[in-house]
């Protein structure tokens, strides 16, 4: 294509001891994109995430981030150079104040500016900035926690499972606000057990497999496809 992908990732190998869990993936994503990658319990979806956001080292394979190979480069100094991931589980501290939960957010930059947009965006986490983080709803917990990755301004957000264990309600706002800061020009890379959820806010889907790549294309066009959906979304 004529734009330089954001993100770059070329046969990734993730293991751990014996276990293969990611056995060669390639994928790549344009700036200002949302792309997906779907598949069942255990395809490897979070091995893929973590790699790519330093939390696990990869085997073997390349990871180019703004055409600056960041393979080995540790979470802690991604995050200083815009590329932050929001964990499986939402991972609040629940016994530090929802204010305290998003200064961790930009520790590395002091930036009480980026503490008020996300204020902005959601003011349920202004009204109750001095409580503990635990006393939110599951679904305000993953606000707070995208609330908290934002407040490091990432170019590039990687999301694990964010509608996980979610009212269906509440995942629509979840969805929501992932297709705000999509438009925002923050590229999205989001990982789903609700393939056909995040396939219908995403621009490219890539199915995942046993560690590797089943299917990729434009998100409405694996949507489309009946044996796609059937033999490796479930449903
Ligand atoms: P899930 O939705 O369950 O997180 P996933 O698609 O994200 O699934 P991974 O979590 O990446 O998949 O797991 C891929 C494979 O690697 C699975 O077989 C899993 O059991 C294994 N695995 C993941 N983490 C570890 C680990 N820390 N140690 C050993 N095996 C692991």
């Amino acid at each position: 294509s004529m734009v330089e992908p954001i993100l770059k990732v070329t046969d990734l190998v993730v293991t751990y001891g014996r276990v293969e869990a990611v056995r060669g993936v390639s994928f790549e994503a344009a700036p200002g994109s949302l792309i997906t990658l779907v598949g069942a319990n255990g395809a490897g979806k979070s091995s893929i995430i973590n790699a790519v956001s330093g939390i696990v080292r990869p085997r073997s394979g390349t990871i180019t981030f703004e055409g600056r190979n960041i393979t080995k480069v540790p979470a802690h100094k991604l995050v200083g150079e815009g590329l932050v991931q929001v964990p499986e589980g939402r991972q609040i501290l629940g016994t530090l104040t929802i204010h305290e939960n998003l200064q961790l957010g930009g520790w590395h930059t002091n930036d009480a500016a980026a503490i008020g947009e996300v204020y902005e965006r959601f003011p349920v986490l202004a009204e109750r900035r001095d409580l503990p983080a635990g006393a939110l709803s599951g679904g305000e917990q993953q606000m707070l926690a995208i609330g908290r990755a934002l407040v490091a301004r990432p170019r590039l957000i990687l999301l694990d499972e964010p509608s996980m264990g979610l009212a269906p309600k509440i995942v629509d706002e979840v969805f929501s606000t992932i297709e705000e800061i999509r438009a925002s020009g923050t590229t999205v890379v989001l990982i789903e057990q609700n393939a056909r959820r995040a396939l219908r806010a995403a621009d490219h889907g890539y199915v995942l497999s046993s560690g590797e790549i089943a299917h990729q294309g434009p998100a409405a066009d694996l949507l489309a496809d009946d044996r796609v959906i059937q033999a490796y979304l479930g449903i």
